[in-house]
């Protein structure tokens, strides 16, 4: 599957979803994405299911160029582990990550030292397993993005607000953040519902839109359909909603002016 991916990807900028789910859904795979161009990929989020999801199409965790994480919850990084020590141990290389300097702090700290710091003697630090791809700030931004380029693919990855639910503005939140691709496609991974993140980072030059999507109840953490329902329809036009429930069979989203739910190992492409 990973070869039909790159092959599409060398006609115009490709988005695969290894998982469309919510951190809890069981009928799809944890929300992951593949951003492939010119033959080359990125995984952007690898969750506790995602290497299964992988395996079962015949991809192994450690077969892409560049990695992504958009924030520290298991259901984005349950499955970091397993690629750190696969690469160390197996593979005997450095997966390359695309993370910012205070996330990788973050990362490493919060969550990952636990499982891999006691690996030989002598302790471990992150720079040990992986080669970190250090996004540039960009300045005088009204919300915080950090912008890189790799093999022709350009990444805009903007600050979110995701948890806690109490917060109010993307400074106060815990780092979570989403993703703009080669200018044209937004990808929101975890957010809540945020009508100021589309008046920070402009999607009226965008030709798709990813968007966190909570099926029914109170939207603490997440956009509940409800919610992202009252956006303007030349919005709704161009946006496909992810991280969703098992109970997505309840909702036509084309009803209500979306594009439809993102689907799993569908080919979604720019060109
Ligand atoms: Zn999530
Ligand atoms: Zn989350």
């Amino acid at each position: 599957m990973l070869d039909v991916i790159k092959k599409a990807s060398e006609t115009g900028l490709v988005f695969c979803f290894v998982g469309v789910g919510s951190a809890f859904a069981k009928k799809h795979a944890q929300t992951s994405l593949i951003i492939a161009k010119n033959g080359k990929t990125i995984l952007v989020d690898i969750g506790s299911n995602i290497p299964q999801a992988l395996y079962e199409k015949g991809i192994a965790v450690t077969d892409f160029d560049y990695y992504h994480f958009t924030h520290s919850h298991a259901d984005h990084i349950g499955g970091v582990e397993e690629l750190l020590l696969s690469s160390r141990y197996i593979k005997k290389q450095k997966p390359k990550v695309i993370i910012t300097p205070t996330y990788q702090d973050i990362l490493w700290e919060k969550s990952l030292k636990g499982g891999c710091e006691y690996n030989e003697a002598g302790l471990l630090r992150f720079s040990d397993f992986i080669s970190p791809l250090w996004p540039q700030w960009v300045q005088a931004t009204p919300r915080e993005i950090y912008r890189i380029e790799v093999d022709g693919i350009h990444l805009d990855i903007f600050r979110t607000i995701h948890v806690p639910a109490e917060v109010v503005r993307w400074e106060q939140a815990f780092w979570s953040t989403g993703l703009r691709v080669d200018g044209r496609v937004i990808f929101t991974a975890d957010t809540r519902f945020d009508p100021t993140l589309f008046q920070h980072i402009d999607p009226s030059q965008a030709e798709a839109v990813f968007h966190d999507c909570q099926l029914g109840g109170y939207g603490a953490v997440h956009a509940t359909y409800d919610e992202i329902k009252t956006f303007p329809d030349s919005l709704k036009h161009k946006m496909y909603l992810s991280h969703y429930g098992d109970n997505s069979r309840d909702y036509t989203p084309q009803k209500d002016g979306f594009l439809g739910f993102a689907e799993p190992w569908k080919i979604y492409q720019w060109k």
